[in-house]
C-alpha cells in the first residue's frame, strides 16, 4: 500500500476511535439521538476527516441504517441496546467502526459480548490466503457458543477508495464459497448477534441514500437535490439531515422518493430483526498485512 493511502487510513482510524469513545459517553437515558449524531459528525470534521456515511444509531431490534432526521425528537431510554456505527474518510480512505452500548445494566450484555468475541476471533485468523467463508464460519461458531445467532444476511465488506463496498463481502455465517484475501486489502469485519431469527428485513422507511446516476427529473426540486448530492457526496451515502436546508421538509420528502423511484438514488432502507429481537454489532476496519492484519480502529 502506498504511504499516502496508509497514512490516511491510520488517521481516519484514529479519528473514528476518538469520536466513537466520545459518542458512546454521550449516549445516556434522556439524551436526543440527533444531538449525538450532530456532535459526532461535527467532531469528525473538526479533527480533519469527513464522515464516510451518516452516523448510524440503531436501537434494539433495528440492526442498521437508522440515522436521525433533521426533525428527529427521539431520545435514548434505559435498557436500550444502541449500535453506534461511524465511518470516517480521509482522501477517500475509509475507517468503518461500530460498537454496541446497553444503557443501564442488563442481561442483554451477552449479545454484545458475542458480537465482540466473534469480531476478535475473525481478526485473529484473517491474513493473506484465508478465504472469506472461513471467517464466516469462525464468526458463526463464536456467536453460537453464546447460544445466540449471527444475522445471516448482513456482512462485512471490502473497502476501496471512496467506496464502502469493494465487491467482496465477509459473511457472518458458514457459506459454501469464499473469496481469497490478499495483502494490502482493507476490510470492515462486522458480526451481528441476536436472540431472534437471525435475519434482518427491510422497513419501508429510509433516511440514508446514495447517488447512483443522472436521471431526467420532471420537478425542479428533484433536479436541485440530485445535482447537490452528486456534487457533495458523490459515491458515498448521505442522510436526509444533510440536505434538510435545501427545501421545505415535505418537498424534500417527495424529491427523495421521486429520485429513489427513478433509480437516481440508492435507498438504504432501515433494517430490523425479523422477529423484532434485539441485535448487537461490533465492527473494526483492518488492513491485511503479510502475517495477519493491522486493526486501524482498535
Ligand atoms: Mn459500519
Ligand atoms: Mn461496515
Amino acid at each position: 500500500m502506498e504511504e499516502k493511502a496508509y497514512d490516511s487510513y491510520i488517521r481516519a482510524g484514529e479519528i473514528a476511535k476518538q469520536v466513537m469513545q466520545e459518542g458512546l459517553e454521550k449516549i445516556r437515558d434522556g439524551e436526543e439521538l440527533l444531538n449525538v449524531a450532530d456532535y459526532i459528525e461535527n467532531k469528525i470534521n473538526e479533527l480533519g476527516g469527513k464522515p464516510a456515511f451518516p452516523v448510524n444509531i440503531s436501537i434494539n431490534d433495528i440492526a442498521a441504517h437508522y440515522s436521525p432526521t433533521a426533525w428527529d425528537e427521539s431520545v435514548f431510554s434505559e435498557g436500550d441496546m444502541v449500535k453506534l456505527d461511524i465511518g470516517v474518510q480521509i482522501n477517500g480512505y475509509i475507517a468503518d467502526m461500530a460498537k454496541t452500548k446497553v444503557i443501564g445494566s442488563s442481561d442483554d450484555n451477552e449479545l454484545m459480548m458475542a458480537a465482540e468475541e466473534a469480531l476478535k476471533c475473525a481478526i485473529d485468523i484473517i491474513k493473506p490466503g484465508v478465504k472469506t467463508n472461513e471467517i464466516g464460519e469462525v464468526v458463526e461458531t463464536a456467536i453460537k457458543e453464546f447460544n445466540l445467532k449471527p444475522i445471516e444476511n448482513l456482512t462485512g465488506h471490502k473497502l476501496d477508495r471512496f467506496s464502502l463496498h469493494g465487491g467482496i463481502t465477509i459473511p457472518n455465517i458458514r457459506t459454501r464459497h469464499g473469496d481469497t484475501i490478499y495483502e494490502g486489502d482493507v476490510f470492515a469485519i462486522e458480526p451481528f448477534s441476536t436472540s431472534g431469527f437471525g435475519k434482518v428485513v427491510e422497513k419501508q422507511e429510509a433516511i440514508i441514500f446514495k447517488y447512483m446516476k443522472d436521471r431526467p427529473m420532471r420537478t425542479r426540486e428533484a433536479r436541485i437535490l440530485l445535482n447537490y448530492v452528486k456534487k457533495n457526496f458523490s459515491s458515498l451515502p448521505f442522510a436526509e439531515r444533510w440536505v434538510a436546508k435545501l427545501m421545505p421538509r415535505h418537498r424534500l420528502y417527495i424529491a427523495l422518493r421521486q429520485l429513489s423511484y427513478a433509480g437516481a438514488l440508492y435507498t438504504y432502507r432501515i433494517l430490523r430483526e425479523k422477529e423484532r429481537a434485539k441485535v448487537a454489532q461490533a465492527e473494526h476496519t483492518v488492513i491485511i498485512t503479510g502475517e495477519g492484519c493491522e486493526v486501524i480502529t482498535g
